[in-house]
């Protein structure tokens, strides 16, 4: 017999009025897309784009030639703190720190496993929230997989992250804080196998990266023009994931950069979508696709589908007949399909699909034509699953308040 979730609809509501983990009278789950926290992070370097972080300067008082000696600090060197930068005058140390580079995150707890090659990070924010980000070594790259919001709003059922409800989006230089601590982190040898070059990035932490669009554009931004501007890293290697925020993966088209969407579905049917992917009440699974097909034609990159495999769930070969068919009915070749097992939050009834089920999933899309790669679990056994580290660190201090 199949598993099936508890039937509900959804409600859309500003989360300031809706406490965490919020459920409408009638047992609704509720979508959130207004933070609950309106504090502003301090401005930061990162924040800004070259010109912007000149005027800040001239503002203070500071010569506009120092945002060049800064930024290349900051991006290419990765300094963040301005009393390490030898060629700035003591005298200036304090100014710049209060009117361009404030300290913006904190490392709160670092988990490592993969034999030293994933360390997984929990972050602390100006506020006290707190988001996690996962580094990890292959042979030929070096990933790492960042948040865009504290919390979600998206209410997924099956996911730590979304039963915290959404504190808050992430300012762009909290975004970039990550990038530059990971890539410290590489030169540092902070990973097994020692130094190394930071080279992809993910978003796929906290978060739904599309509901907080312009930190994401700037951002990436940042990650792709060249130093002074940003990191210099390749638009190629860089991928942004969605539950289906249908307009912003059309505006995100349109800026035509050359990264990677990854569609997060999950299933190709509404009515199962509609239970496990709230957003699926708004945009269905059709209008997903078509959007997803539209970016692959305006950027010519490939589309990733993502699709944790869950027990019962959503793991039928049936199901797997049928992604084929809305795949290969809107073209071929303009899609990859990622299943993932799904790495289980403590507790939950939702548990991840079996090596067989999996493997008759993975031959059915195989066999309808679609390139499928099954992809890997890292820092599963390192409560890998976004949000259920920042999860298990505060109920640990909660049991040591107590
Ligand atoms: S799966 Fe992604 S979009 Fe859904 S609640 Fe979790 S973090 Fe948000």
């Amino acid at each position: 017999m199949v598993n099936r979730p508890r039937r509900t609809g959804r409600q859309v509501m500003p989360t300031d009025q809706a406490p965490e983990g919020a459920l409408t009278k009638d047992a609704k789950p509720i979508l959130s897309f207004a933070p609950r926290r309106r504090g502003k992070p301090p401005a930061h370097l990162a924040d800004l784009d070259f010109e912007q972080r000149q005027k800040v300067l001239v503002d203070a008082g500071l010569p506009k030639f120092r945002a060049d000696q800064l930024s290349r600090h900051y991006f290419q060197r990765h300094i963040a703190d301005p009393a390490q930068m030898p060629d700035l005058p003591k005298s200036m140390v304090d100014q710049v720190q209060q009117s361009l580079m404030p300290p913006l995150i904190k490392k709160v707890h670092t988990l490592e496993t993969d034999d030293g090659k994933t360390l997984k990070h929990l972050w602390e924010l100006f506020d006290g929230a707190r988001v996690e980000s996962v580094l990890m070594r292959y042979p030929s790259r070096t990933t790492l997989c960042i948040s865009s919001q504290a919390g979600c709003g998206m209410a997924c059922p099956f996911c730590a992250t979304g039963q915290m409800g959404l504190t808050r989006n992430l300012s762009t230089a909290e975004i970039i804080e990550q990038v530059r601590m990971a890539a410290l982190a590489c030169e540092n040898g902070d990973l097994a196998g020692g130094p190394t070059r930071l080279s992809n990035i993910v978003f796929m932490g906290m978060g739904e990266p599309l509901a907080n669009y312009r930190a994401i554009i700037n951002s990436l931004q940042r990650m792709i023009e060249e130093p002074p501007h940003g990191f210099g890293l390749s638009a190629r290697n860089i991928s942004v994931s969605t539950v289906g925020l249908v307009p912003a993966i059309d505006k995100l088209a349109d800026l035509g950069y050359p990264v990677t969407l990854a569609v997060s579905l999950h299933a190709p049917d509404d009515e199962l979508r509609d239970e496990l992917i709230p957003i699926n009440s708004r945009w269905k699974v059709g209008e997903l696709l078509d959007a997803a097909r539209r970016y692959f034609v305006k950027t010519g990159r490939r589309v990733s589908i993502e699709y944790a495999l869950i027990k019962d769930m959503n793991d039928h070969p049936w199901r797997a007949q049928l992604l084929a068919d809305e795949l290969n009915k809107r073209g071929h070749g303009w899609a990859h399909v990622n299943p993932i097992p799904l790495n289980p939050t403590p507790g939950s009834i939702w548990t991840a699909s079996t090596s067989r089920a999996q493997n008759e999933f993975v031959e059915t899309l195989r066999n309808a034509g679609i390139v499928t790669t099954i992809r890997d679990t890292r820092g599963s056994d390192i409560d890998g699953a976004c949000g259920q580290l920042a999860t298990s660190v505060a109920k640990e201090e909660e049991s040591s308040d107590e």
